[in-house]
């Protein structure tokens, strides 16, 4: 008996990408079961994530037609990184393998093929890789290349241009769990889990219907999550620019005091305000960083669940 996959697709308002997602997910994981591949209890995983708009009738009305097709509700909108851990966590109770990926289509649905066989090769883990950025905007392009090599600096872990789309196993599942942080940031997290992983690569296209769920903000705060979570260095390097700074304030006294005994004093208005200014600045900013480690403490300690589930469409057993 092959191994059961289940396929994890966090969905927010995605009513315009659900059918044709499903039509070409009944076509792949149909032929890899009847091939064999994996088992015929493997299941796509809907998580609705609080959507506004018919998303969820759609998976009631999937889940109806076709039981390949399982459905999850969240309560609320959490987000895409805490309506993936709700998939993923639910799949890990039916499943041998899992692999998260986006409604839209945008990862290669061919590449699951590769994925599997590169689990039954005896990988944990398995990241898709995207081959070029090509169809990015210069801007998204740009940025991302810029912020992967800043976590690099920051001394986070993370397999470059490697978003959610992710084979993982039971076993890599079962020690996902164990992760109990509220701020995640999956793709931090997964490399600290360890096992035998591979990458496989595919071309990532465009969503080819909808808009982005994903504008700026929450790319900024979830950019944001990637550092703070991962690494204290933005507090040590406040640390290290207060010595910094302490140190040349004492020089510049020396100084002063050299141009006072030998008669030359300044009256260097100018300069003054300056370093007012600029050290007001950088209080600011060294607050700010703190503040945001403060808040995540804050968030972590209150040990809220990351997400409620309101219904589940499933007729498998658990494992
Ligand atoms: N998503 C979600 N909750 C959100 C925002 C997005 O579950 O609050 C899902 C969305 O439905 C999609 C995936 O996360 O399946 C990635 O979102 P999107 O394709 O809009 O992001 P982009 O590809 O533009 O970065
Ligand atoms: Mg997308």
């Amino acid at each position: 008996m092959p191994d059961t996959l289940y396929l994890v697709i966090p969905c927010y308002n995605e009513q315009e990408v659900l059918p044709e997602t499903a039509r070409r997910l009944t076509d792949k994981l149909g032929g890899m079961i009847a091939s064999g591949a994996i088992s015929p209890q493997s299941r796509v995983l809907l998580v609705d994530d609080g959507s506004k708009d018919a998303t969820w009738s759609l998976i009631e009305q999937l889940h109806a037609q076709n039981p390949l097709f399982s459905g999850l509700k969240l309560a609320h909108n959490r987000g895409h990184q805490n309506a993936l851990i709700a998939g993923l966590m639910t799949a890990k109770e039916h499943c041998d393998m899992s692999i998260s990926m986006d409604a839209d289509l945008q990862d290669d649905v061919d590449a699951i093929d590769r994925f599997v066989a590169a689990y039954y090769d005896g990988c944990d883990v398995v990241y898709g890789v995207r081959s070029s950025r090509a169809k990015d905007t210069v801007f998204k392009r740009s940025t991302a290349v810029g912020y992967y090599k800043f976590l690099k600096l920051m001394g986070v872990e993370i397999v470059e241009n490697h978003a959610d789309y992710r084979l993982m196993s039971r076993r890599a599942l079962e020690a996902l769990s164990e992760y109990h942080e509220v701020n995640l940031f999956l793709r931090g997290i997964v490399p600290l889990i360890g096992f035998k992983s591979t990458v496989v690569t595919y071309e990532r296209s465009e969503r080819f219907a909808g808009e982005s769920k994903y504008p700026l903000k929450k790319m900024l705060a979830f950019a944001i999550d990637g550092i703070t979570s991962f690494s204290v260095k933005p507090i040590r390097f406040i640390t290290f620019l207060g010595v910094l700074i302490f140190g040349v304030s004492i020089l510049s006294l020396l100084w002063f005091l050299f141009l006072k005994l030998f008669g030359r004093t300044v009256t260097g208005w100018a300069t003054l305000m300056g370093s007012i200014w600029a050290l007001g600045g950088v209080q600011l900013l060294c607050l700010g960083v703190i503040g945001e480690y403060v808040g995540k403490l804050y968030q972590e300690a209150k040990h809220r669940p990351r997400f409620v589930a309101e219904k589940i469409l499933n007729d498998t057993d658990t494992k």
